[in-house]
Formats: C-alpha cells, structure tokens, sequence
C-alpha cells in the first residue's frame, strides 16, 4: 500500500499552514525541486535538462553531499537557481531530539552561506516531510520558510514505474505547483526518464519553471 499522496490533501495544507505547500495560483509557474543532492552525476543531469529548457528549480541540498561534493554546489548556484536546507544528515525529525535536529541543519546553513554569501535565502525542507512542531517553530523563528509540497513524482518509490512517475506530475500540476523529485542515485532511473519528458510537456502547456525566492 502507498503511505504518501501523490497530490497533498487540502485539509493537510490547511492544518498544516505554517508551511509553504504551493504558491500563487493566478500565474503559468511552476516550482521543481530536488532533494537529496547534489551528487556530480544526478545533479549535474538535471542542470542539463533544467538548461535546455531555460528552466528555474530549487534544490535541497544534504549538508554532507555539499561538503563532499563542493563543486557541482557552486554549479547549482552559478547556474541561477535556488538552494535549500535539508539537514546535514538526512535526519529524521520526528525520530531526532530538537537540539541535535537545529545543530545539523545550522551545520549545513553555514556551508550554504559560505557559498552564497548574502544572497542566503532560508529555505529548509525537512527529510520525509518529517518534522517536529517545535523543531518548526525554531526554524521559523530563525527566519526560515519552510516548504513542503504539492506534488510527489514519487521517483524514490521502488513500487513506481519511471512511466507513472512522469504521469504522477502530469496529471497532478496546476499554476504555483511546488514539485518533488530527487537528484539521487536511488531516484536516478526514474528521474532521468521523467524530467525531460515533464519540462517538455510542460513548456508546451505554456508553464515556466522558477526558483524558489
Ligand atoms: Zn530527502
């Protein structure tokens, strides 16, 4: 049985309004992001095809894959996209005390802004979309925007063919969309399937594809 929505239920955006789950309806844009990278080979694919496509994204970044992988980092960012917080260790929240939860995301805030400088924009998505209400609560208070989702390509789910996982986006997007994908190796069949064939279609429908400010 699937345990996520491929489309994120009204009534959880609604309890859950502390966090970003999309945005303006009224304008033909959409929002990718990519979690878990940057790794050189996903990573750099999906600047390829985002490229092609004079497309905007948002990439999640683990602190650690930063640290190993500083290049393809700079890349993202002198590529004119986004990049966000999404722990140092791909933690938990609701399995991680609060303490050790801020100290590995600030971890990864330092390398951020070492690479960013003042342009530092705080935007945190937590590991499977768990996350503590408190551990929320400080984040915020430190001027972070935390942003969740609208639609899952669910490119990380073994039970998903890479066909269904384009459609999953397909059919789901709407105007101000906020999408999930993954630039991992787990992800990487799927997403290299995927991606080109949504940025295509997409365009085709009139979408433009922007970061997250
Ligand atoms: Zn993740």
């Amino acid at each position: 049985m699937r345990f996520y929505f491929i489309k994120t239920p009204r009534i959880i955006k609604i309890l859950f309004s502390r966090y970003t789950w999309c945005f303006s309806s009224r304008k033909n844009e959409i929002y990718l992001t990519f979690d878990d990278g940057p790794i050189p080979e996903v990573t750099k694919f999906v600047l390829n095809e985002l490229e092609k496509h004079k497309a905007k994204a948002t990439f999640f970044c683990i602190g650690d894959n930063i640290r190993k992988y500083p290049f393809i980092f700079e890349k993202i960012i002198k590529n004119g996209h986004s990049v966000g917080n999404h722990t140092f260790n791909h933690l938990n929240g609701w399995k991680t005390p609060s303490e050790s939860y801020l100290k590995n995301t600030l971890k990864t805030e330092a390398l951020i802004h070492k690479t960013q400088g003042k342009k530092n924009i705080k935007l945190f998505r937590p590991p499977y979309g768990k996350i503590k209400h408190s551990q929320a609560s400080q984040l915020l208070k430190k001027g972070y925007k935390i942003i969740m989702w609208d639609v899952l390509s669910a490119d990380f789910d073994k039970t998903t063919t890479k066909e269904q996982c384009a459609q999953n986006v397909l059919q789901k997007v709407k105007n101000g969309s906020i999408i999930v994908f993954h630039d991992s190796i787990k992800a990487k069949e799927k997403l290299y399937y995927a991606l080109p064939i949504v940025l295509a279609e997409l365009s085709k429908k009139g979408y433009s594809f922007k970061g997250i400010i």
